[in-house]
């Protein structure tokens, strides 16, 4: 059945709302199988059609979603009526920035779409995965690949009218082992966006195989090594710990709406206030970050967001200095008539839901470190006193505001008078936010430089589960605490 989605829309203009938008969700798919020790534990299979309306009246969000194509003028009603309720308590009239009205499509890019490739394919690539980790010496073994496919429609009162059509492919592997105390020493691999694709074709069995042998071989060493050092010292954060480091301590951090307080029942708070922006020293001049959502490859990238606007590529930590954040529509005009001044110029287009019957809020794009000039890995060891190299994120705990944090990994290696003394285990380092950036005294250059991609983001109640990416550089900071 069709729905003129156009007109319902009109029809809510027509009583009075300032603005509304829809989202129609033709189909959304996710997939979800797990191997573990060689025997499949989850071989989920989930889909998902429906709609989901918002609405502004009176200065209020209305929002109602259904799945029920058949009557959809309900659903249109339901969410004026529920504005219409919220209007009545709203204490700041919520107005949206304007934007660029535009039409167009978004394909991710992918050459062959995993939902079209065999289930007996698939069951065999994945056990040829764990045929590569099957090994004398790793007593756990486990397999996961996770892909999702969903087409968004998007219409909206003001004449955008968008698809977006978006495949992606979340494969980990992972290896764990008892040390001579019977602690886990494990590692994972969870493969970096190579190509410009995040399509099935990233999963080339010769690059698998090579890097199944790298993590066993690491478990090996780390059963038999010693563990971490303590006290203070320089880290050097490998792609796969930096970005989680960037993750938490600056995508995080920089959401308008946490640094609006709209986030607090979730412990979603932020250190920065509205007065930082274009003065506070975020970081070490080496430092530039950027919210990029036109990297081709990754799944922060979805050509346009749920207000409609077109994804971009924004500086939000410029030689050591905030001068921007992850903002919306909505955010960045409640934060510009706040403090009077036009700290924000539009919305960087980061507004997205998870679902059609979640509420758009703001969400991390690809919260990005630019490369720097301070050579490859080895030139960076090389130059390096004393410290260690991480890499795996085991566990990590982080300050409700942001504004300090605690990272433990799967692995380190000690370095002493420029050279890398072999690996260790147990590791962990943790600081204060500002301190720890500002204390940035090297940033790798682009061999080092990689995008890693988050599955599992969390915000929002009720929650939301978001997917997106990190690309970052291997980066040293100084003077840090290293230890449990
Ligand atoms: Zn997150």
């Amino acid at each position: 059945m069709t729905v003129d989605w156009k007109s319902q829309i009109k029809g809510l203009t027509e009583r009075g709302a300032e603005y509304a938008d829809v989202r129609y969700y033709p189909k959304q798919e996710e997939d979800l199988k797990f191997m573990w020790n060689g025997n499949f534990l989850a071989f989920n299979r989930s889909e998902e059609s429906g709609f989901g309306v918002r609405v502004l009246v009176d200065g209020a969000w209305g929002f109602a979603a259904s799945s029920n194509m058949s009557s959809p003028a309900e659903t249109f009603d339901r969410a004026f009526a529920n504005a219409k309720a919220a209007a009545t308590r709203v204490k700041r009239p919520i107005r949206l920035a304007d934007k660029e009205v535009l039409s167009g499509r978004f394909e991710s890019p992918c050459a062959i779409d995993p939902f079209e490739v065999p289930m007996a394919e698939q069951v065999a690539l994945m056990r040829d995965l764990d045929s590569y980790i099957n090994q004398k010496g790793i007593m756990q073994r486990r397999v996961m690949l996770s892909t999702v496919r969903k087409t968004i429609q998007y219409y909206d009162s003001e004449g955008a009218e968008i698809e977006k059509h978006i495949v992606e492919i979340f494969p980990t592997i992972h290896v764990a082992s008892f040390d001579d105390v019977g602690m886990m020493q494990g590692r994972k691999y969870r493969a970096p966006r190579l190509a410009d694709s995040r399509g099935w074709e990233t999963m080339d069995r010769e690059h698998w195989k090579n890097e199944a042998e790298r993590i066993v071989s690491e478990v090996r060493q780390l059963v038999e090594s010693p563990k971490c050092p303590e006290g203070i010292m320089s880290v050097i954060l490998l792609p796969e710990i930096m970005y989680l480091q960037v993750h938490e301590t600056i995508g995080h951090a920089l959401e308008l709406d946490r640094i609006l307080g709209y986030e607090l029942s979730y412990a979603g708070g932020s250190f920065v206030r509205l007065d930082d922006f274009g003065s506070l020293q975020y970081g070490s001049p080496k430092l530039n970050a950027r919210a990029d959502a036109t990297l081709i490859n990754s799944p922060g990238s979805f050509g346009f967001d749920d207000d409609g606007v077109a994804a971009q590529n924004r500086m939000i930590i410029k030689d050591g200095i905030l001068v921007g954040a992850i903002t919306s529509r909505q955010m960045v005009a409640e934060a510009n008539e706040r403090t009077g001044r036009k700290i924000f110029d539009g919305s960087g287009g980061t507004c997205r839901a998870c679902a059609f019957y979640r509420f758009p809020i703001e969400r991390m794009t690809n919260i990005n470190v630019d490369p720097g000039h301070d050579g490859t890995l080895e030139d960076i060891i090389s130059n390096t006193q004393r410290g260690v190299i991480l890499a795996g994120d085991k566990s990590w705990s982080i300050g409700s505001n942001r504004e300090q944090f605690h990272f433990s990994t799967d692995i380190g290696w000690y370095v002493e008078d420029g050279e890398c003394k072999g690996v260790i285990k147990d590791c962990a380092y943790s600081g204060k936010t500002l301190e720890f950036y500002r204390s940035l005294t090297a940033v790798g250059d682009e061999s080092t430089w990689e995008v890693q991609y988050v599955d599992n983001c969390g915000k929002g109640a009720p929650g939301q589960t978001m997917q997106l990416g990190h690309g970052v550089p291997v980066c040293r900071f100084d003077n840090v605490k290293v230890g449990e």
